[in-house]
């Protein structure tokens, strides 16, 4: 089993397309939408997290091509806000891989988001809010 985020966009005509019944249906898919802006009459975009067979993933999105909606696998990626981090240095106790220190002369905290893994473990650590997992293709 594999799990994949993925951004759809409709053309207009396409928008009633059923792609959710197609998703379980056909392909034993399971779903949850996180986002979705369609229109019957503009078309639209809709964020999905799916799961199922890799192979069945393949076939769905293959469906979705077929049918002119344009598919994004979109990764997971960290954020640190840096507007609203006070630089008490609590996330650098939770990270294992070293992406949050303290700057030695500045005290202020620097993010090297290459050595990130997306571990999370950050997010409950912060008391700020100032992490957060964005999506991006
Ligand atoms: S998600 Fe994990 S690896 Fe990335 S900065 Fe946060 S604690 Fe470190
Ligand atoms: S825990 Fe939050 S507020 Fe504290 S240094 Fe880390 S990101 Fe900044």
């Amino acid at each position: 089993m594999k799990s994949v985020k993925v951004l759809l966009k409709f053309p207009s005509g396409q928008a009633d397309m059923p792609v959710a019944w197609k998703f379980a249906t056909e392909y034993g898919l399971e779903f949850s939408i996180l986002q979705a802006d369609i229109r019957p009459d503009r078309g639209g975009r809709c964020i999905m997290d799916i799961t199922g067979e890799p192979e069945n993933i393949e076939d769905a999105l293959y469906y979705c091509r077929q049918a002119n909606v344009q598919v994004t696998v979109l990764s997971r990626t960290m954020v640190w806000d840096d507007e609203c981090c006070v630089h008490c240095g609590a996330c650098t106790a939770v990270c294992s891989k070293k992406a949050l220190s303290l700057d030695k002369e500045t005290a202020e905290l620097r993010f090297d988001n290459s050595k990130c893994i997306v571990c999370e473990m950050c997010i409950p650590a912060c008391p700020t809010g100032a992490m957060r997992v964005d999506l991006m293709p």
